[in-house]
């Protein structure tokens, strides 16, 4: 899955990378259902590994303009895993007090503690995206947090956090067919948000936006990876590859049982 992880210090061009590529698999729709399905499995079990463990924490950070699918790769990728392991943090606009607070305090709470695994829907990112693309303030203050960022990330990564970054690609004309969607579909209407409308009027500036965080924050310790999206269950298979590799390279083990278990079969 290395192909799609940004090296660190690459630049990123996004027209170059295509939304509706589909080159880490061979098979059709049924077939990468069915792998994404036997991963759901081996996620689950490596998840409750993770936890009687108890020595890592895991950090996914999900990132994907609007309806670039954050909400469907969630439900999809951990169906299955014990909902006790895993937990969502969504940042959405700051409320008063988190915007009394510097950008990374409302995430610093969030982060996962031993044996956990933490989604973040939406995240600090968006204090370098949204906050860019709309001048929620000045450029001689975001620009500053690509380092904030880094070191952040760097720190939580040297105590322990595995981070994995997830940029959800889909094309313009994907995201008008999804937005489409919310209004036709009466299950969806309730998510349709004239505001998304809004935003989509500055998607280059959104672009151009995403492709300088990704260049500045993609580490090895913490890699962004852009997914082409466009597909559901292509995003969803190439995901769970990434998440399972990155927990099996965990090489954990089940810790050593309590002194003094007895055998129950003689007591
Ligand atoms: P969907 O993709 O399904 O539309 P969503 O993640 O956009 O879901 P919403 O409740 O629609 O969820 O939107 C959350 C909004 O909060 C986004 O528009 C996002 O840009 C905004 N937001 C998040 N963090 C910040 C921030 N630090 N400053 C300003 N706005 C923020
Ligand atoms: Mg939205």
């Amino acid at each position: 899955m290395d192909r799609y992880r940004i090296k660190p210090g690459s630049q990123v061009d996004l027209s170059r990378h295509d939304p509706d590529d589909r080159s880490a698999f061979d098979g059709d729709k049924a077939a990468g259902k069915a792998e994404t399905a036997a991963l759901n499995g081996r996620l689950e079990a490596l998840q409750e590994l993770l936890y009687a463990e108890g020595r890592h924490k895991v950090l996914v950070v999900l990132q994907a303009m609007d309806a670039g699918g954050k909400d469907g790769t969630i439900r999809s990728v951990f169906e299955g895993v014990n909902p006790q392991g895993v937990k969502v943090a969504s940042f959405k606009r700051p409320t008063p007090p988190e915007q009394a607070h510097d950008y990374l305090w409302r995430v610093h709470g969030q982060t996962p503690g031993s044996g956990e695994i933490v989604i973040f829907n939406r995240s600090h990112y968006e204090d370098v995206l949204v906050v860019r693309v709309h001048e929620l303030v000045p450029e001689s203050r975001w620009r500053k947090r690509f380092a904030h960022i880094r070191a952040f990330e760097s720190m939580l990564g040297d105590e322990g956090t595995r981070i994995v970054k997830f940029f959800l690609h889909v094309s313009k004309d994907e995201q008008r067919e999804r937005l489409q969607e919310r209004i036709d579909d009466p299950r969806k209407r309730w998510k349709a948000n004239p505001a998304d409308l809004e935003e989509r009027k500055r998607w280059d500036d959104y672009q151009a936006a995403y492709e300088e965080a990704l260049a500045e924050t993609s580490t090895e310790q913490a890699p962004w990876y852009v997914i082409p999206a466009n597909a559901n269950w292509y995003r969803n298979l190439v995901i769970s590859r990434i998440l399972v590799d990155l927990l099996e390279g965990l090489s954990m083990r089940y810790p050593e049982p309590a002194e003094g278990i007895p055998d129950m079969r003689v007591v």
